[in-house]
C-alpha cells in the first residue's frame, strides 16, 4: 500500500505521477525531433511513431472519392458475406481441434504450447489447413472449458468463429487471421498470468478472447488515416474515429446474426449486455492512436497499486479491471517483438509488406506516400528499433510493473530482440562525415537511459550522496546535467513548444482529475474478505434493479 505521502515531490509539493508523465512526453518529443533531424530513415521513423501513436495526423491532401463509392448505399455493414459451416459439421463428426486437417498429431504437438508465450502460430496455422483462429480459438475454449461454463453449442462455436475467420482477409499480409490468432493466443497467455490469479471473472475472460479474436476482422490492410484521406465509405460511416475498429466490432457482433452463429445465445441478458460493453471498451483500445493515454492509465494504475496478503493484484473496481483488460488485449497486440525473434521477424516481414502495400497504393493515387510505407526509403531495422524503444518496451515494461515479475521472460526477450536488430542496421553505403548511425545509436541509447532512470535513481541517490530525490526531479536533472549544457537545452525548448501539441493536454488533465480521485479515495484498501466474495464483479457495476431476472 503506497503512503500518501510518496504520491507528492518533496520539492514542488506537485503529484509526482504528473511529473513523471510531463517528463515522458518532453522526452518523447524532443527524441523524436531530434531522430527526424537525423536522417531521412530516422525522420521516416519518426515521423511513423507521431502519426500513429500520439494521434497526431498527417494532414494529406484528400483527393475527391470515386463515383462507385459515392453510389453505394449506407444501408448494412459491409463485409459481411454469406457463408454457411452449419452443414459439414455436428458434434459426432467434430475433428479434436475443431478443424479438418491431415496433421492432427503435428497439431496437437504444436498446441502443447497453447499456454506458452513462445507458442508458433506460424506452424498451428500450417498443420490446421490454414485455419489457426478457428483452431486456436477451439483449443483455448476447450483449455477453459468455456463452452460448458457458457452452454456454447459445439457445432454454433465452431461455425462462428470459422465464418469469423473467413471474414479475414487472406491477402492482407500481416492483419489476417493469423494476426488474431496469435493476439487471441497470446491475451489468452496473460489471462493465466500469476499476478492476476483468479482476479476475472469467467464472463471477462470470455469477452477478452472473444474482444482478441474479433479485433482486426474484415481489416482491408490500409490505415485509418488512409481510410479517411481516401473519403472510403468507412471513414464517412464512422465520422472518421476510429474507423477500423468500429468497423471491426460492428462486423464481430453482425457475424453472431448469422446461421448458427450466436455462440452467447445461452447467457443471461445481463450477462450479453456487460459482454458486450466490455468487447467494445478493449477493441476501440486497439486504436493505436490512444496508445499513449492507455499507456500513462496503466502507469497510473501501477505507481497506486494494492496487491493481496497472496501477492494477486487487487482490482475492485469495475474501471480497474476493464482497464487492466484494455491494456492486456493492447499489449498482445503489440506483443510481435517480445516473441522468439524467429516468429519476431516473419511478423515484421509481413507488417512491411502491408505498408508497403499502402504505399503504393498512395503512390498510385498521387497521394503523400505515409511514413515508413514507401519501400524505396524505409529503413526496416531502424523502424523496428524506434518502434521498441518509443513504443513497445514503454508499454511492456509498465506492465512488467504491475505482473512483477512473471513477465521478466518477456522483457528479456523484448531486450534481446532489440539488439538484434539495432546489430543489423546496415551501414549506409556511403557515409556521411558526420557519422549517421553512430548518431542515431547515441540518441536511442540517451532516450533509454533516460527512459530507465526511474528505475535507478536510487542508485544514483547514492552515487551523489544526496537526499532521496522524486523521479521527476531526477530526470529534469539528467537533462540539466547533460554535457552539451545550454545549448542544447535552448534547441530542446524550441523543439518542445513546436511540437507541444503532439500528445494532447487532455492526457494530463485527466491525469491530475484521477491522481485526485485516487487521492479522495481510502488509500488502505478493502479487507480481503470483500474481495473474495466479489464473484461478478462486472454485473456489480450494473444497476442491481434487473438482478432478478438472470436468477
Ligand atoms: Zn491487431
Amino acid at each position: 500500500i503506497t503512503p500518501l505521502v510518496d504520491l507528492f515531490c518533496e520539492t514542488c509539493s506537485r503529484p509526482w505521477l504528473i511529473g513523471w508523465w510531463d517528463q515522458f512526453k518532453r522526452m518523447l518529443n524532443r527524441e523524436l525531433s531530434h531522430l527526424s533531424e537525423m536522417s531521412r530513415s530516422g525522420n521516416q521513423v519518426s515521423e511513423y511513431i507521431s502519426t500513429t501513436f500520439l494521434d497526431k495526423q498527417n494532414e494529406v491532401e484528400i483527393p475527391s472519392p470515386t463515383l462507385r463509392e459515392r453510389e453505394k448505399p449506407m444501408c448494412h455493414i459491409s463485409g459481411v458475406k454469406k457463408l454457411t459451416h452449419s452443414s459439414s459439421l455436428s458434434n459426432s463428426t467434430m475433428p479434436r481441434f475443431g478443424v479438418k486437417t491431415e496433421h492432427e498429431d503435428a497439431l496437437a504437438r504444436e498446441l502443447n504450447d497453447l499456454n506458452k508465450w513462445g507458442l508458433n502460430i506460424f506452424r498451428v496455422a500450417e498443420f490446421s489447413n490454414n485455419r489457426p483462429l478457428s483452431c486456436i480459438m477451439f483449443a483455448i475454449f476447450q483449455e477453459r472449458d468455456l463452452l460448458k461454463t457458457f452452454r456454447i453449442p459445439v457445432d454454433t462455436f465452431v461455425t462462428y468463429v470459422m465464418t469469423l475467420e473467413d471474414h479475414y482477409h487472406a491477402n492482407v499480409a500481416y492483419h489476417n487471421s493469423l494476426h488474431a490468432a496469435d493476439v487471441t493466443q497470446s491475451t489468452h497467455v496473460l489471462l493465466s498470468t500469476p499476478a492476476l490469479d483468479a482476479v476475472f471473472t469467467d464472463l471477462e475472460i470470455l469477452a477478452a478472447l472473444f474482444a482478441a479474436a474479433i479485433h482486426d476482422v474484415d481489416h482491408p490492410g490500409v490505415s485509418n488515416q488512409f481510410l479517411i484521406n481516401t473519403n472510403s465509405e468507412l471513414a464517412l460511416m464512422y465520422n472518421d474515429e476510429s474507423v477500423l475498429e468500429n468497423h471491426h466490432l460492428a462486423v464481430g457482433f453482425k457475424l453472431l446474426h448469422e446461421d448458427n452463429c450466436d455462440i452467447f445465445q445461452n447467457l443471461s441478458k445481463r450477462q450479453r449486455q456487460s459482454l458486450r460493453k466490455l468487447v467494445i471498451d478493449m477493441v476501440l483500445a486497439t486504436d493505436m492512436s490512444k496508445h499513449m493515454s492507455l499507456l500513462a492509465d496503466l502507469k497510473t494504475m501501477v505507481e497506486t497499486k494494492k496487491v493481496t496478503s497472496s501477492g494477486v493484484l487487487l482490482l475492485d473496481h469495475y474501471t480497474d479491471r476493464i482497464q487492466v483488460l484494455r491494456n492486456m488485449v493492447h499489449c498482445a497486440d503489440l506483443s510481435n517483438p517480445t516473441k522468439p525473434l524467429a516468429v519476431y521477424r516473419q511478423w515484421t516481414e509481413r507488417i512491411m509488406e502491408e505498408f508497403f502495400r499502402q504505399g503504393d497504393k498512395e503512390r498510385e493515387r498521387g497521394m503523400e506516400i505515409s511514413p515508413m510505407c514507401d519501400k524505396h526509403t524505409a529503413s526496416v531495422e531502424k523502424s523496428q528499433v524506434g518502434f521498441i524503444d518509443y513504443i513497445v518496451h514503454p508499454l511492456w515494461e509498465t506492465w512488467g510493473d504491475l505482473v512483477h515479475p512473471d513477465a521478466q521472460d518477456i522483457l528479456d526477450t523484448l531486450e534481446d530482440n532489440r539488439d538484434w536488430y539495432q546489430s543489423t542496421i546496415p551501414q549506409s553505403p556511403s557515409p556521411p562525415p558526420v557519422g549517421q548511425d553512430k548518431e542515431l545509436n547515441a540518441c536511442i541509447d540517451k532516450f533509454q537511459f533516460e527512459l530507465t532512470l526511474e528505475e535507478s535513481s536510487q542508485r544514483e541517490q547514492e552515487d551523489e550522496g544526496g537526499k532521496p530525490t522524486p523521479n521527476h526531479v531526477a530526470l529534469q536533472e539528467c537533462s540539466h546535467g547533460d554535457e552539451e549544457g545550454k545549448k542544447k537545452e535552448e534547441e530542446d525548448t524550441m523543439a518542445e513548444e513546436e511540437n507541444e501539441d503532439i500528445i494532447e493536454e487532455e492526457d494530463e488533465v485527466a491525469m491530475e482529475e484521477e491522481v485526485e480521485e485516487e487521492l479522495k479515495a481510502p488509500l488502505g484498501g478493502e479487507p480481503e474478505k470483500d474481495r473474495l466474495s466479489d464473484t461478478s464483479p462486472v454485473e456489480d457495476e450494473e444497476d442491481s434493479s434487473s438482478q432478478a431476472e438472470d436468477t
